[in-house]
This record gives structure tokens, sequence and C-alpha cells, in this order.
């Protein structure tokens, strides 16, 4: 599947200097791998690895992709990034973290927007059973037919 890319992020993006000091505060070493990773995940959210991978290597040629993967995981460890899985395309990370933002996902592109949550905490989904965990959050994946598609799909063939 085509997966079209939101392009221009929602958010201010955040300058080098700021990605440093809350590495540093998370007790990272500042390096050029982890702002790299960390500017182009900010520029372009809702990436793979990939798409990320190649971003950085334009700043960075010679970083493998495999070391992207790495940096990656460790920053969604710290928090500083997450990681969203879509139904069926690879994951997708972002800066946005740490407010329960759900995503919507376009089921024939493969388009994913942002979606506040209506409750604003988590767990924002109440279970009719909960096996006495103590429940830290709930995944909300809203799947549907972007409007771009809508409009280009035929009538006949709704899903
Ligand atoms: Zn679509
Ligand atoms: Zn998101
Ligand atoms: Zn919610």
């Amino acid at each position: 599947m085509q997966r079209s890319v939101t392009t221009t992020p929602s958010h201010e993006l955040v300058a080098s200097e700021e990605w440093g000091a809350r590495l540093r505060s998370l007790g990272r070493r500042v390096t050029k791998q982890r702002l790299a990773v960390l500017q182009a995940t900010d520029r372009r959210p809702h990436s793979s690895a990939d798409e990320i991978a190649a971003q950085v290597r334009e700043q960075l040629p010679s970083i493998s992709t495999q070391s992207v993967y790495v940096v990656l995981a460790d920053l969604t460890n710290l928090d500083l990034v997450r990681k969203f899985e879509p139904p069926a395309s690879p994951a997708l990370y972002e800066t946005r973290t740490g407010d329960n933002h759900h995503h919507a996902y376009c089921v024939r592109c493969g388009r994913v927007d942002d979606v506040d949550c209506a409750v604003g905490h988590a767990p924002c989904l109440t279970p009719s059973h909960d096996h006495g965990m103590q429940l830290l959050s709930a995944e909300v994946v809203y799947r549907g037919l972007c409007s771009a598609c809508q409009s280009r799909a035929d009538p006949e063939s709704r899903l």
C-alpha cells in the first residue's frame, strides 16, 4: 500500500538545543545521531523508521538503518518519541508524546491523522472487566476512509 504522509507537522518544531536539554535531563549524551533522528521525526510526524533513516542520511550519510532503529527504540523508551503501530503498515514514529492522543487511520491509503483524546487521560475507556489489573492505557484506533479517498471512491464499491 502506498502511504500518503502528512508532511506539515501540526506543532512548532522543537529546537535542537531543547532536544539536547531533554536528552541530558534523561541521562543521555547529546549525539549527532540522536539529534538528527529526533529532528527528522519532529519534522514529519508518523514516519516509518525507513523514512526517518532516509531523512537522517541527508545529514549523516554513513548512518545505517539499523542504527536508526536502535536510536528510535531508545528514544521511544525515554518517551521522547512515540511509536504507533497502524493496522497494516510498519510502525510509525512521532514526537507528540504523553498526551494520550489517538489516531485516525485510512484503510484505503494509509493516511494517519492525530485525534485528541476526548477524555484527556489514560486509560480513556472503562473495560467491562479489568481482571484485577491496574490499567495504564487503552489502544484506540479509528479506522475509516479519509476525505480524499471518500471523494475518489466509487459509490458502488464503498467499504
Ligand atoms: Zn485515504
Ligand atoms: Zn500521532
Ligand atoms: Zn481517548
